[in-house]
This record gives C-alpha cells, structure tokens and sequence, in this order.
C-alpha cells in the first residue's frame, strides 16, 4: 500500500473507440509511473461496450489483444492503492484520463500538474493559445520519438510526462525557453495527421478542432 507523502506520480490512459465522434472512447491500456521513471503499473483493459475500431494507429493495439485482459473495475482495484489524497498526478491533459479511472481529488490526489499547460503559448500568427501534443513536446525537449512505434504506448507516454516534468519542475527559465522552441519547431506529421483526423470512420481531431468533423466539443484545454 502507498502510504508516502506528497508523491509524484504520472498517468496515462489509451482508449479504443465505441463509437464515431472524438468523444466515444473506453479505456484499453493504464500506465502508471513513478518519480524515478519506473514504471509501476501497467495493464491491459477489456472495453464493456461494443468497440467499433481499435484506432490501431494510436493504440498499437488490436482488438483480440484485450480479450484476455481484466476488466476496468478490476485495473482500478488494482491501481486505487497507489494513490491517496496527497499524491500529485503529473500528465498531457490528464482530465480524460482522471475520468476513465475515476480518480477523485481530495481521495486520490491533491494536485494536477498538466504538462499541456505548462508548455503553451500565445501563438501571434493565429492569436490564440497553441497547446502542443505530448509527442511533439517529447520530440522537441527530450529528443525521444513517442510515434516511432505503432501507436503510443501508455508506459512511453506516461515516462516521457515524468521525465518533462522532472527537467522543468525547478527551472522556469527553462520552461519559457521549451515554450518558444515548441512553437518554433514545426511539428511532425502525427499518425492521426496522416489518416487526416478519421480513422476507419472515427473522429481524431479532438484536440484539433479545425479537422472535427463530428462536431462534438474539443478537448483542448481552455
Ligand atoms: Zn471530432
């Protein structure tokens, strides 16, 4: 049982679609990471509802991959141990991922630390925020590829957000550099941006909603 104060810990959840839109995800795949980067749990998850794509190109998983694997109510059962109500959760727009594993503040954390925000900026050619996707982040401040495998990885996407946030907890000039060098550095052609946001026939872009094609709410943070 994890008992020790004030932990830092970061999340990671991958989902398969159960429907069309953007929003119509259950969760596949949980990884948990520590603040040494140690992976301290990851699991499989066995979708309740009818899928209708596995999202291969995000997921690297196939639908018979998860056939033998427990049950959500079973993952949390095993991960709720791991968290109390001091636990800091570190992750790329955690939100959804805080709601697939129900994780509730006060009871399972204290604080969230969204990388997402942490990394953004106002962007003067479209006068907007632009937040940046954890790959690109990880790409331009770590120099590690989350896309060079099929599909992300929880365990990769959920070490990458420890260790961004281990290089930059402590050093804000750092951070305003990372800021700038993000929005300067083009991004690389993501596998969603390659099927075009729709992947046998299911919306990708929510967080990107000039391609929504599902019109349902974006996902971008504020
Ligand atoms: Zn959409």
């Amino acid at each position: 049982m994890a008992t020790n104060n004030n932990r830092v810990l970061s999340i990671d959840v991958e989902c398969v679609a159960t429907s069309y839109t953007h929003e119509d995800r259950s969760p596949c795949s949980v990884a948990i990471v520590d603040d040494q980067c140690q992976i301290i749990f990851s699991s499989l998850i066995k979708p309740k509802e009818k899928v209708v794509s596995d999202l291969y190109i995000l997921t690297g998983l196939h639908i018979k991959d998860l056939e033998q694997a427990p049950s959500l109510e079973e993952v949390l059962n095993q991960i709720y141990p791991f968290f109390d109500s001091t636990t800091i959760i570190v992750g790329q727009s955690p939100k959804n991922d805080l709601k697939w594993l129900k994780l509730e503040k006060g009871v399972h954390y204290s604080v969230v630390i969204d990388l997402s925000d942490w990394f953004k900026s106002y962007n003067a050619r479209y006068r907007s925020m632009s937040h940046h996707s954890l790959a690109h982040e990880a790409w331009t401040l770590l120099n590690i590829d989350l896309n060079a495998t099929n599909g992300h990885l929880a365990t990769q996407d959920a070490k990458a957000a420890m260790q961004l946030y281990i290089k930059y907890k402590d050093d804000e000039a750092g951070k305003q550099n990372a800021c700038s060098r993000l929005l300067n550095t083009q991004p690389r052609i993501t596998p969603a941006r390659a099927h075009n946001y729709n992947y046998e026939g299911v919306c990708l872009a929510g967080y990107y909603k000039q391609m929504c094609r599902c019109n349902r709410p974006s996902l971008v943070n504020d």
